[in-house]
């Protein structure tokens, strides 16, 4: 408050307004209009589990700056990891070249990933981790002379990012992606694992992915799929009962099977990576956002000794390499990050939050034009019978101090691990109370 009235006293603060003027006039956001620019808040600092607009106001996080920021923001162990390395080496390039703060990360990463992960390749996003997943996949079916699969199989309602491989296996509706369908390599979709996570399982929920198995499965490279959460496609939690018979179904047809871990990883639905929930080791599995505690852009693709020999069978090499692989201002925070969980019991902070966010959303489920309230660890989510209003929404919550975005017909929450119970409380009693005033409705 303080802040905030110093701010509005000093003539020379325009509290954001300024940036926001000249950001419209030049800059993209994501899913926006340049014509229409969307509406935007201005971020002085963050801190814990807050983001502290321009004008002094104080929002508690709901989002972890989409599942990246676990341990809060400006976390001081990953500063100090950062500004370390910042004095040795930001980066170099890695062709021909190595350093320890990748290797130690590929090392502590290997040993948290399920058991048979053996290699890694380091990408600097998501989108590229699931690209590189995918032609891995490609040329291990090319090395062992299976050039007839060329095809992956998804559910659908999955998202797997904005390029053009990761885009081809999101769905063709929830993904985002449809106006580019005609460009698109055509892949093979299967009915979205049907079976809910809390609810005894129904081995009929198979019964797709067994019939394309039967019809094609001689075509597919590998299935590409997200294990017990489907992120940005529906906010979905199946059974991970599924899992396991599709893991049996892609041996049986000499498919790969690839986890795109990328925003389950690193605890947030209760496990380490969500494939634990299955018991089930993957053949290639992507990590990210969470990686570096949302502090710099990194993301890794994992393979087994296997699939890394049939890629490099007869002296071929894994064609790809970013410039800026494996950078080591970002491995050396992605180790800090990756010691502080362990650390720091994130287990019991993620059975917190779920509590939490179980008391705290039940409410919301009683209420007019709520569809399903679900929660998963440290995930928590409101799905509405109609599509909502971004903006109408978002503006409420800022007025209400939360940070929280929602989409489609979805509000949710994924707050910081380091979220205090209170905190929680607050989200979700704002949620309540924007979904009980209708500020969500069109209109
Ligand atoms: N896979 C999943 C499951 C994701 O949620 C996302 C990002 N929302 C991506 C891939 C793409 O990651 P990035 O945005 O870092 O490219």
């Amino acid at each position: 408050l303080v802040r905030h009235l110093l701010a509005s006293l000093n003539p020379a603060c325009d509290c954001g307004a300024d940036v926001v003027r000249r950001d419209h006039q030049t800059i993209w956001h994501p899913y926006a209009s340049a014509m229409q620019p969307p509406l935007l808040s201005t971020v002085a600092r963050t801190s814990a589990n807050r983001i502290v607009l321009a004008d002094g106001r104080e929002l508690v996080d709901g989002m972890s700056s989409w599942w990246a920021a676990v341990h809060g923001y400006n976390h001081p162990r990953l500063m100090e990891a950062l500004h370390s390395q910042a004095g040795r080496m930001p980066h170099v390039m890695f062709g021909g070249l190595t350093h320890e703060p990748a290797v130690n990360l590929a090392e502590k990463l290997l040993s948290l990933m399920p058991d048979g992960l053996e290699r890694v390749f380091f990408a600097d996003s998501g989108s590229v981790a699931v690209e590189v997943a995918l032609k891995m996949a490609l040329q291990y079916q090319q090395g062992r002379g299976q050039t007839g699969r060329s095809k992956f199989l998804t559910p659908r309602g999955g998202y797997h990012g904005d390029t053009f491989g990761a885009m081809s296996v999101c769905d063709p509706v929830t993904g985002m992606h449809s106006l580019f369908t005609a460009v698109l390599p055509q892949q093979i979709f299967m009915e979205r694992p049907r079976c809910r996570f809390d609810q005894p399982f129904d081995p009929a929920s198979l019964d797709d992915a067994r019939r394309v198995f039967a019809e094609c499965g001689h075509e597919v490279a590998a299935v590409i799929l997200e294990p017990v959460v489907q992120g940005a496609g529906g906010m979905w939690f199946y059974h991970p009962d599924y899992l396991r018979g599709l893991a049996q179904l892609c041996r049986e047809a000499g498919a790969l099977l690839i986890f795109d871990e990328i925003a389950t990883g690193f605890g947030r639905t209760g496990k380490m990576f969500a494939a634990e929930w299955a018991g089930v080791s993957p053949d290639i599995l992507c990590c990210g956002k969470a990686l570096t505690g949302g502090v710099l852009t990194l993301a890794a693709t994992a393979c087994t000794a296997s699939v890394a020999e049939g890629i490099c069978a007869g002296g071929n090499v894994f064609m790809h390499g970013p410039t800026f692989m494996a950078n080591a201002l970002a491995c050396a925070v992605a180790c800090a990050s990756l010691d502080l969980l362990q650390e720091e019991d994130w287990r019991q902070k993620v059975a917190n939050l779920e509590n939490g966010l179980r008391s705290g959303l039940a409410p919301c489920a009683g209420l007019q034009g709520v569809a399903d309230v679900r929660v998963l660890g440290g995930i928590g989510v409101v799905e509405t019978c109609e599509p909502v209003n971004t903006a109408a929404l978002q503006e409420y919550f800022v007025r209400h101090g939360i940070w929280v975005r929602p989409f489609n017909r979805l509000v949710y929450l994924m707050p910081p691990y380091v979220t205090p119970a209170a905190d929680v409380a607050r989200l979700c009693a704002v949620v309540a109370g924007a979904l009980e005033s209708g500020a969500h409705l069109q209109g």
